[in-house]
């Protein structure tokens, strides 16, 4: 008989272990091994039973045994220990303590939150990502909040059937039995937040609290009786349902995580957010309540959303524009109009913000991406190239400006050492190693001083435990697939420890080509069964449960791991979680990554890998591209520009296969007479050098605190001050400027200086006339834009200097001038543009305004210099 309801009756601890229930409660657990190592101690068989979760770990413990552990003096002086080190580090300033004048407090909004294992509520690396976030921000002391969903059914849990094809469970979560705290109103019934949905229906939502280190994470979750049985489900799964289901999530996840922020705010007493950072596009309806909220306080609409985009950052991670979050227009009509409208924030003007106004655009879509950009001044990609793809992609929205000045920033991003670095690693160099990469700071020069032995040794050990752990899984993979322990003998001789071994796991978009070594599955198997030189490689990830692409490939991929010649150098572990992760990448020797260029928006795993002391082979996409050096891992040659994907794939497998053998491979096996690969162990290390202090997330952390957060808070009050005067001012400026942009003229440029003979040294004096009609010198910039021309007059490389108005001609024409000099040699060009002007405008680009002059232009000389 199956349960209709299910309980957890939580444990009561004896009054000398009560700090345990804090230090289950505090997920800081998730990081710190002291503390894992202490939960481990109560019970090591139940803690692995109840995978490494402490909560379940509290239920599951006897009375008895805890009875005993509170007479136990050994186990209570560690416990002291451990709660002091926990209260001081929730307690003591740390870096973002030492700031003057940043933001107060930031919210950090995004649909999944990988933390840890225990708590599944995310699929990839978005999720991950985030949590690092947050647990960087704990270490750091940055004042975030996290806000998000809880989902009841946890990301899939996958299995495989007989035939190799992926099966899903959907965990049913109990949040009671989960390290959440249900947020309370003083007179103890649950605080509650309610979001107006499409039909007149009301959506009521609850707020859990999951408490990382120093950082609160809201969870919102739908499952109360008060909701109708369609609207329990809003918070079911991550990613799962149709299209409505989705953007009710999202409503939920913006407008309800909003309000979520001003009870817990106001239940707290915790200062409300300066900053609001919209992780992806999923969650920017925050924007529109944030404008809802100052509306009613007494704004137009226009002043309000220059108030929000002030202190909001948006952070986009694709490089595929189907990989962007697209709604129907009607479908916006039917949530945010009808019955659901609100006066303040007008169907009309929802819609102007979401829609694809550019060529090419489908005007039956409503795309929150742009949306996105649209609600934040400041946005970023997530590594150098994708901020580089994203300008491209989204030039459209700013006409008349060059990719390079779409305001599109990029932050590379980070891992967060503690979570991710394997405890063998991080007792390198008697834990010196580990203390600096937990610090993020010190000295990188340690790592040359670490021993060859004791850094291969590392690494054997950690390869070792790998290969028990795969034949444990795949052991336990195959009794599910309906196996005999009969026919499971040879498991226990899967993989060899001192066998080259590469690792592939990540998701299974089609991107990421997951079967891209099996292009040529002879070669592949020779590579494998080498006589001199093998590899073996470890193979895990999931394909979304709707993808039935996905799926096909991961079949393709497990029938070759079932061939027998195979077998035992080649497997597919199911199940891919941040659990297997931490096991996984440090225990290979190679981490592989393979994604169709520039696809791969930044990739963290590899990050990890490098931390770990694993080399990267790798496409040179994402984060590689930028932090390849030729000396840190390999680069897999890309077949960019090939038009025909099932040529580039073979192009880039072959590639794939020859830099295997003929580099890897040798590399690995060339040994000294102490039996050490010297020159493998200097690329280890020079990985740990050039990379450790780059990959971590507290390098990207303080990236977003100095040049997003901290400049995102001081507009936001500059907006917001004496009654939001700023943005007031603000507002009606940009009408101004708008309406009268019409009748601003470039008429007239001319230089002198340089006659036909340009030489380097040699400076520009230009003149421009300009026509401003309404609008005044100072609410424009005019600037001559300089650098080289290509073979179609197109400027590269440019560079800006602003003229200056000298004077007005008879018919009220500004006269501009300046100079430029010529300080590059080769073919030189300039063009002269105008643009709107305000101190609080946060790039030149923002209005999308820019009159440059008439084709040709007005240069007198013409020439392009030489
Ligand atoms: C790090 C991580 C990812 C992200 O890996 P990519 O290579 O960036 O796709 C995905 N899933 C899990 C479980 C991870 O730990």
């Amino acid at each position: 008989m199956r349960a209709i309801r299910r309980f957890t009756v939580r444990t009561v601890l004896p009054e000398p272990l009560k700090a345990l229930g804090e230090l289950a409660m505090n997920l800081r657990w998730s990081w710190e091994p002291e503390y894992q190592d202490l939960f481990a101690s109560i019970d090591p068989q139940t803690w692995q039973d109840v995978g490494h979760d402490p909560v379940r770990l509290l239920g599951a413990v006897s009375p008895e045994r805890l009875a005993e552990l509170a007479h136990d003096p050994g186990f209570l002086r560690r416990l002291r220990e451990a709660a002091a080190d926990l209260e001081e580090y929730l307690t003591g300033d740390r870096w973002y303590q030492s700031l003057p004048d940043a933001p107060r407090a930031i919210a950090y909004f995004s649909p999944e939150f990988g933390i840890t294992a225990v708590l599944p509520q995310y699929s990839g690396g978005l999720g991950i990502l985030a949590g690092d976030h947050l647990k960087t921000a704990s270490d750091l002391g940055v004042p975030i909040i996290g806000v998000g969903l809880l989902y009841h059914q946890g990301y899939f849990r996958q299995s495989l059937s007989r035939e190799g094809w992926q099966q899903e469970r959907y965990p049913v979560l109990d949040p009671h039995n989960m390290p959440l705290t249900l947020l309370r109103e003083p007179d103890g019934s649950p605080a509650t937040v309610r979001v107006g949905l499409s039909g007149g229906i009301d959506l009521l939502a609850r707020i859990w609290k999951a408490q990382v280190g120093r950082v609160p994470l809201l969870l919102l979750d739908s499952d109360v009786e008060e909701n109708e049985p369609y609207a329990r489900e809003v918070t079911d799964r991550l990613y799962g349902g149709n299209s409505d289901h989705r953007l009710e999530q999202e409503m939920l996840l913006g407008i309800g995580g909003v309000r979520a922020l001003r009870v817990y705010c106001r239940l707290t007493g915790h200062p409300e957010p300066e900053v609001y950072h919209t992780n992806e596009g999923h969650a920017g309806f925050l924007g529109l309540e944030r404008i809802r909220e100052l509306v009613d306080d007494g704004l137009t609409f226009e002043e309000a959303l220059e108030a929000v985009r002030a202190g909001t950052v948006f952070t986009t991670h694709t490089p595929v524009p189907a990989g962007i979050d697209r709604f129907g227009r009607d479908q916006i009509e039917r949530y945010f109009g009808g019955e659901n409208e609100v006066a303040s924030v007008p169907l009309h003007k929802v819609l102007e913000l979401g829609a694809e106004t550019y060529p090419g655009g489908d005007p039956n879509v409503f795309n929150m991406a742009v949306m996105g950009l649209r609600l934040a001044q400041r946005s970023n990609g997530v590594s150098t190239l994708h901020g580089h793809v994203s300008r491209e992609m989204f030039n459209g929205l700013w006409p008349g400006f060059d990719a390079a000045e779409v305001p599109i920033t990029s932050i590379t991003n980070g891992v967060h050492a503690s979570t991710w670095v394997d405890r063998e690693v991080l007792g390198l160099a008697g834990m010196r190693f580990g203390r600096l990469l937990r610090n993020g700071e010190g000295d990188w020069d340690l790592v040359d001083q670490i021993p060859d032995h004791e850094i291969w040794a590392v690494r054997q050990r950690l390869r070792a435990q790998l290969v028990e752990e795969v034949r444990q899984r795949l052991y336990a993979s195959w009794k599910q697939r309906g196996a005999s322990d009969a026919e499971l003998g040879w498991v226990d001789g899967v993989l060899d420890p001192d066998v080259l071994t590469i690792g592939f796991a990540r998701r299974v978009p089609s991107y990421k080509r997951l079967t891209l070594m099996l292009r040529d599955k002879d070669r592949l198997r020779r590579l494998l069964l080498d006589e001199e030189r093998p590899i073996q490689i470890v193979i895990a990830g999931k394909a979304h449960p709707a993808d039935d692409g996905g799926k096909r490939l991961i079949q393709e991929m497990v029938r070759f791991t079932d061939s027998e010649d195979v077998r035992h150098r080649i497997v597919f572990l199911p199940d891919y979680d941040m659990a297997m992760a931490q096991r996984l990448i440090p225990g290979v020797d190679v981490w592989l990554n393979n994604p169709l260029r520039p696809l791969e928006a930044c990739g963290t795993s590899g990050m990890k890998a490098a931390l770990n002391g694993v080399l990267n082979v790798s496409i040179l996409d994402g984060w590689w591209d930028e932090w390849f050096d030729g000396g840190n891992g390999w680069a897999i040659p890309s077949a960019d520009g090939v038009e025909d994907p099932d040529h580039r794939d073979n192009l880039e497998a072959t590639a794939l296969y020859d830099l295997i053998e003929h580099t890897v491979a040798p590399r690995f096996y060339d040994r000294n007479d102490r039996g050490l690969p010297v020159r493998w162990i200097e690329m280890v290390r020079h990985t740990l050098r050039s990379l450790g202090p780059k990959v971590l997330a507290s390098r990207m952390l303080k990236d977003y605190v100095t040049q997003l957060y901290t400049p995102a808070a001081w507009s936001a009050r500059a907006m917001t001050a004496d009654g939001c005067a700023g943005a007031r001012a603000l507002a009606a400026w940009k009408a101004r400027v708008r309406a009268a942009w019409h009748e601003v003229r470039i008429d007239h440029v001319e230089s002198s200086g340089t006659g036909e003979t340009a030489e380097i040294g040699h400076a520009l004096s230009l003149r421009a006339l300009v026509s401003l009609g309404q609008l005044s010198p100072d609410d424009v910039d005019v600037q001559v834009v300089y650098g080289h021309v290509d073979e179609h007059d197109n400027l590269t490389d440019t560079r800006t200097e602003s003229l200056k108005a000298v004077g007005q001609d008879d018919g009220g024409r500004y006269r501009y001038e300046g100079t430029v000099d010529l300080d590059r040699t080769g073919s030189f060009g300039y063009t002269v543009r105008v643009l709107p002007h305000h101190p609080l405008l946060a790039s030149q680009a923002e209005l999308g305004l820019v009159t440059l002059p008439p084709i040709p232009t007005g240069m007198t000389d013409g020439s392009a210099l030489r």
